[in-house]
């Protein structure tokens, strides 16, 4: 199936199971809006539950906040968001449709990959297997054409962005003959900047209303209670402050489902540590993050690192967590070594120390800061796109199945009694109100058991009991495993420790040992 197809199945999967609705849908929605159902909000409520206790649980010098999405507008001035939070904007005349000026031309640089990609998948066809890859590649009069009309644009375009120069951006556009896609037309604006935040007033008199922004990132409430948060809790450096919250980007082309929203929610940390010690602190943390997605269990090759060449100017390193979405390799993650560039800002803006006294060196300094910064729509889709998959059944049927990891799925145990009366239904509500305090737990009772066990298959629930009419007698129940459709007789009194553990959020933490 090709890759399109399975993302739009995706998509619909997540509104037909309760996972994500379009916000405001009876309304024709919201553009990148989304809400998320009854099943979305219990997966998204175990990737954070995970994160925030691999976060917080696990390290002793790591400490959590819930900071208000309203600040002083002044943070933002400081932050650098006012002045420098832009993308460079471009509108098709004809279609009236905008565009990111930089998306636009990334995407002619990723056309002339897939051009590249092509010839060798047909070369490769062609020569079976005496086929020599690296050869190819690097003899191919066409494959050497297009390497370096694609590495020409490219180091123009780094360039163009490093300058923020929007004349050269244009012209890239011009030159490289790149049409809208909606009108097929080249008759494009001038580039502009657009800030992405939004604003709003705070106050009820007009004269007395203050302009304030919905934050952009979680980052500066952490930032700007560094102080407080190392008093208060007597935290020595290396320390981090962690959070999750919403923040809010007026981004211009928000596309591919909750990949890019409008409204979406961060999960950041940020590591304060010793300056001079911040590229082993990176390191660290490249090497923790990776571990911690790679402990889902999809496999390695789902991720890989990608690290900068355009560093933003206080940075002095930075890469991004790629997972292999339906539409390829795409940014989940990003771990920044920050320099000491955000207090600095906020001890100059605000007029107030904010340094750091180190009792081990007797000196005071601002520290530096490692930011790892993930977001949880981003992490959510990943994990869907992975998880999705269509079996083919032995007596020709296709199942689709959520291979969703045990501790994230948003249901842990369906229990289904056989027929709908002979006290069948008494007992299963009794597992129920026994297992419901250890996991999540449901009832159902509404069509035959292989419906059921469908109905089940498609949210990801990894284990199912079947109540019986021996059940009465024995005690005992089916249990159906979601992955292997295998099926055991277990002990009533079993189940909670069968499953407990395999569900539980702890199993995931302790892999990161
Ligand atoms: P991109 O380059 O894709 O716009 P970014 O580099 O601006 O992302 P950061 O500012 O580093 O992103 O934000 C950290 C994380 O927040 C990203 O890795 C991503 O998971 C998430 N994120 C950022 N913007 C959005 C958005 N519009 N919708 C959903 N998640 C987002």
């Amino acid at each position: 199936m090709a890759q399109e197809d399975v993302f739009k199945k995706i998509v619909a999967h997540c509104k037909e199971y309760g996972f994500v609705f379009p916000s405001s849908d009876i309304y024709d929605g919201l553009a990148a809006v989304y809400d998320y159902g009854q099943n979305g909000v219990e997966l998204k409520n175990n990737i954070k539950q995970y994160w925030w206790q691999s976060m917080v649980l696990l390290h002793d010098n790591i400490v959590g906040i819930d900071s208000a999405i309203f600040m002083h507008p002044t943070i933002w001035k400081a932050s650098g968001h006012v002045d420098a939070f832009n993308d460079p904007l471009i509108d098709n005349r004809d279609s009236k449709k905008r565009y990111r000026a930089d998306v636009l031309i990334e995407d002619e640089i990723a056309k002339y990959d897939d051009k590249i990609e092509k010839e060798v998948a047909k070369a490769a066809k062609r020569f079976k297997e005496n086929f020599d890859e690296a050869k190819y590649r690097a003899t191919s009069p066409k494959v050497l054409e297009l390497q370096e009309k694609r590495d020409a644009l490219h180091t123009r375009y780094s360039a163009a962005m490093n300058a923020m120069d929007l004349n050269e951006l244009r012209q890239i556009i011009l030159d490289e003959e790149i049409v809208c896609p909606i009108s097929g037309t080249r008759n494009w604006t001038e580039v502009r900047q657009f800030n992405l935040m939004f604003s709003t007033e705070m106050g009820s008199t007009a004269d007395g209303a203050m302009k304030v922004y919905l934050r952009p990132e979680t980052a500066q409430g952490i930032f700007v209670n560094y102080l407080n948060v190392q008093k208060t809790g007597r935290m020595k450096v290396p320390f981090g402050i962690a959070q999750i919250g919403k923040a809010f980007r007026n981004e211009i082309v928000a596309r591919q489902f909750i990949f890019r929203m409008r409204e979406f929610e961060q999960m950041e940390m940020q590591f304060f540590v010793r300056p001079g010690t911040e590229m082993e602190w990176f390191s660290k943390w490249k090497e923790t993050r990776m571990k911690w997605h790679q402990a889902l269990g999809f496999g390695a090759d789902h991720y890989r690192f990608h690290d900068h060449e355009k560093l933003a100017h206080y940075a002095n390193a930075a890469t991004d967590v790629e997972f292999l979405m339906p539409f390829g390799f795409k940014e989940v993650e990003g771990i920044h070594s920050r320099t000491n560039f955000d207090l600095s800002q906020h001890e100059k803006y605000s007029g107030k120390s904010i340094k750091y006294f180190d009792p081990e060196t007797n000196e005071s300094y601002t520290p530096y800061v490692i930011e790892t910064s993930i977001g949880v729509d981003r992490m959510f889709l990943s994990v869907m796109s992975a998880a999705y998959t269509e079996e083919q059944l032995e007596n020709g049927e296709t199942r689709v199945v959520l291979k969703l990891p045990a501790a994230l799925a948003p249901v842990k145990l369906a229990v289904l009694p056989l027929v709908k009366k002979d006290g069948l239904p008494e007992k299963a509500r009794e597992i129920v109100n026994d297992l419901k305090f250890h996991f999540n737990t449901i009832y159902d009772e509404k069509d035959s058991i292989g419906k059921r066990y469908r109905r089940q298959d498609a949210v990801g629930t990894p284990y199912c009991v079947t109540v019986d009419h021996d059940t009465l007698n024995d005690n005992c129940v089916t249990l159906r495993n979601r992955d292997t459709m295998q099926q055991e007789r277990v002990a009533i009194s079993e189940l909670n420790s069968i499953i407990a553990d395999r569900v539980s959020i702890t199993s995931l933490l302790k892999k990161l040992q």
